[in-house]
């Protein structure tokens, strides 16, 4: 199994894709496979590599040389795409200081081209994949140079991480990429004119994932396919929803040393983290303390927060936020706190550490995002018994069981989950969470219900096993 991205924790981070790429080794692992990771030897990254054995290269690839050079890197079989021409620079793995480099068509390609090549023929120690697992669009084009360079055994997935990057290039580069031209047509690799590293991995991948089955439908839709959804709706049966886990050696309440540690049955141990929380934010709260970790943006609905807290307030809440992002919605958080001293706190910063004492301490987590791919906060709130208060897309919807009379008298429901993702919405959603509070008796069985959840990556991998073995045949 020969997995392609451009991120993966520990070695290279911008976002949760790193997460998802460096968690499904040792996940797949107890399912019996063995995944190699193929990742651009990005500046960072090279000096590490000193030593590594070479196991594939080629003379010229997009304008220089390339070697493939294979190590480990705290368990994970690393193989890392040497091309000093595309990837040593000062800067981040997408953009420099001027913005995006401008040969990042070439600099995915090669890392596709290398892909297919290592599936096609194997390293040069005689490992060679049955499956290729290529990441967004930056492993796009690895589908398709496998398909179009002749697949033999080897069957190919894409997995959508985020649609909004969709890896676009202008026509004239079709020839420097080395992708047919009889392939430039609607049905394949044009899109909307040019080229979409993206659209070329959806068209030519034998399976399609995104991460969860509620984002896998919506993809389809214009308000979420962002130009593709016709490409996925055209690919319906092809396409699954498998969720992210979470990793549960770092969230988990038990055995969290930055907070007081608590489990479903010492769940009064939670009520000291929160007073610690109140006091670090100076606050006095009487009825429930939500909190927020995220980026600050539109898309996380960040913006509907000022219009429905006074009202919140006035019932009783209160409201920590940590985040960094768009700085007026940072201004607007920092306008709450200022407006409501004693009940809202703000920091504005990213801050591991703290987001677990947050999660210690809140008893709700708000997340109204207006889309939501699969989201990691519901899930560490469910395990930390801070009851999720999601809007109900994407993967919010596919986590969290909202609170109705029906989910209550069935003893199922972990949180509050409302629709529309408007000011309306999460007002009506906060009012329900000031009166699900109140009654202490069903609040607490929530909680247990929540933090009972599977959110581990256990099913998630056997999903992904189910997937690859369907397709190795
Ligand atoms: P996205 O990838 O769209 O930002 P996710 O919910 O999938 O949203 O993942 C966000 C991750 O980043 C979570 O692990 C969350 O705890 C973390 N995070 C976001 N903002 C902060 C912050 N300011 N400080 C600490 N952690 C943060």
């Amino acid at each position: 199994m020969l997995s392609v991205a451009s991120e993966c924790v520990p070695l290279i981070k911008t976002g949760g894709l790193a997460d998802v790429v460096g968690a499904l080794p040792a996940a797949l692992a107890g399912q019996g496979w063995d995944m190699r990771v193929l990742l651009p030897a990005y500046r960072s990254l090279r000096a590490g590599a000193a030593g590594w054995a070479r196991l594939w290269a080629a003379e010229d690839l997009f304008g220089g040389p390339g070697q493939v050079l294979a190590g480990q890197v705290a368990g994970l079989s690393v193989l890392l795409l040497d091309a000093p021409h595309l990837f040593d620079r000062d800067g981040g793995p997408y953009a420099g200081p001027g913005g995006d480099w401008p040969d990042n068509p070439q600099r995915f390609a090669a890392l596709g081209w290398a892909a297919a090549d290592i599936a096609r023929l194997g390293l040069g120690d005689g490992w060679q994949p049955d499956v290729l697992h290529a990441h967004d669009w930056q492993g796009g084009l690895a589908p398709a140079y496998l398909r179009y360079r002749g697949a033999g055994q080897v069957r190919s997935v894409l997995t959508v991480h985020n649609i909004a990057f969709q890896g676009w290039a202008p026509a004239g580069l079709l020839g420097a990429l080395r992708l047919p031209p009889e392939q430039f047509h609607s049905g394949a690799l044009e899109y909307y004119g040019g080229l979409s590293a993206l659209k070329a991995g959806l068209v030519t991948a034998d399976a399609i994932t995104t991460v969860s089955p509620t984002y896998a439908a919506e993809l389809m839709r214009p308000e979420f396919g962002m130009g593709l959804q016709g490409v996925i709706a055209a690919r319906a049966g092809q396409m699954t929803g498998i969720l992210n886990g979470v990793d549960t050696d770092v969230w988990s309440p038990e055995t969290d040393t930055g907070i007081i540690p608590y489990s479903a049955r010492t769940l009064k141990r939670k009520a000291l983290n929160r007073a610690a929380l109140e006091a670090a934010f100076g606050l006095t709260v009487p009825g429930p303390l939500a909190i927020i970790v995220s980026r600050l943006t539109d898309q996380k609905g960040i913006d509907l927060i000022p219009g429905a807290m006074p009202a919140f307030v006035e019932a009783g809440g209160g409201l920590v936020v940590l985040g960094t992002g768009d700085p007026a919605l940072e201004a607007a958080m920092r306008g709450l706190a200022a407006r409501f001293p004693g009940r809202v706190g703000v920091r504005i910063g990213y801050d591991e550490a703290m987001s677990h004492r947050l999660f210690a301490g809140g008893d709700a987590v708000l997340v109204p995002s207006r889309f939501e791919p699969c989201g990691l906060t519901q899930m560490y709130g469910l395990r930390y018994g801070t009851l999720p208060v999601v809007a109900a897309t994407g993967g919010l919807a596919d986590t969290v069981i909202g609170a109705s009379p029906a989910t209550l008298a069935a003893g199922v429901a972990t949180g509050i989950v409302f629709a529309p993702a408007d000011a309306l919405g999460l007002a009506l959603a906060l009012r329900r969470l000031t009166g699900l509070y109140a009654d202490r008796k069903t609040w607490a069985r929530l909680q247990r219900n929540a933090m009972r959840q599977p959110v581990g990556w256990a099913a998630s991998a056997a999903a992904y096993a189910r997937l690859y073995e369907g397709l190795a045949g």
